[in-house]
């Protein structure tokens, strides 16, 4: 899988996951409350049924949401194609590696972003060290479930000992937000 591929998403080969997973809450970007773990009363099946109305609808932020493959790939590399729609048993665990892949997705994205900034030679090292372990790993459900309190710290006490390279015109606010 190339690096473009990987955080291209795919929502043919997902399984509305996000649809599911994400909490919202009503106003400018959503026109109801949904809770986390509770599928979008728009949802039928894996599609959205107001897919080509959804900013006239209240939805700009579904348009705006970007998942980075994250749901993709968990579908297609950690359950091998399956749903929780022909096994309800599945939704759970679909959810929660939905959650670490999109935290290890969140982190290559910033990784590569990393690249265009003056690191000396270690830490360039170090970059595409991490990178290469999250891009080319395939991961279990097991190992998405430990991302957070394992692989994950170390990169951002990595993040944080770059953090004197970021400067404008490098998005800062974007870095932090995406950490944050
Ligand atoms: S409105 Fe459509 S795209 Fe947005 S969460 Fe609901 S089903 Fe998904």
């Amino acid at each position: 899988m190339t690096q473009t591929d990987l955080l291209k998403t795919e929502c043919s080969k997902c399984a509305a996951l996000c649809c599911i997973a994400l909490a919202f809450d009503k106003g400018p970007s959503f026109a109801f409350d949904k809770n986390p773990g509770e599928p979008c009363r728009n949802l039928t099946g894996h599609k959205c049924s107001i897919h080509d109305d959804l900013t006239p609808s209240g939805f700009a932020g579904c348009v705006a949401y970007d998942c980075l493959g994250a749901g993709n790939r968990v579908v297609q590399e950690v359950f091998g194609g399956q749903s929780w729609q022909k096994d309800p048993r599945l939704l759970r665990p679909m959810m929660e590696s939905f959650a670490g892949m999109r935290e290890v997705h969140k982190r290559i994205d910033l990784l590569r972003a990393a690249e265009i900034l003056p690191l000396d030679k270690v830490d360039d090292q170090r970059r595409r060290d991490f990178l290469a372990q999250l891009e080319q790993k395939r991961w279990s459900g097991a190992e998405l479930n430990d991302f957070e309190v394992g692989l994950a710290l170390e990169i951002d006490v990595f993040f944080h000992s770059i953090r004197k390279h970021l400067k404008p015109p490098f998005p800062v606010a974007d870095w932090d937000s995406a950490l944050g």
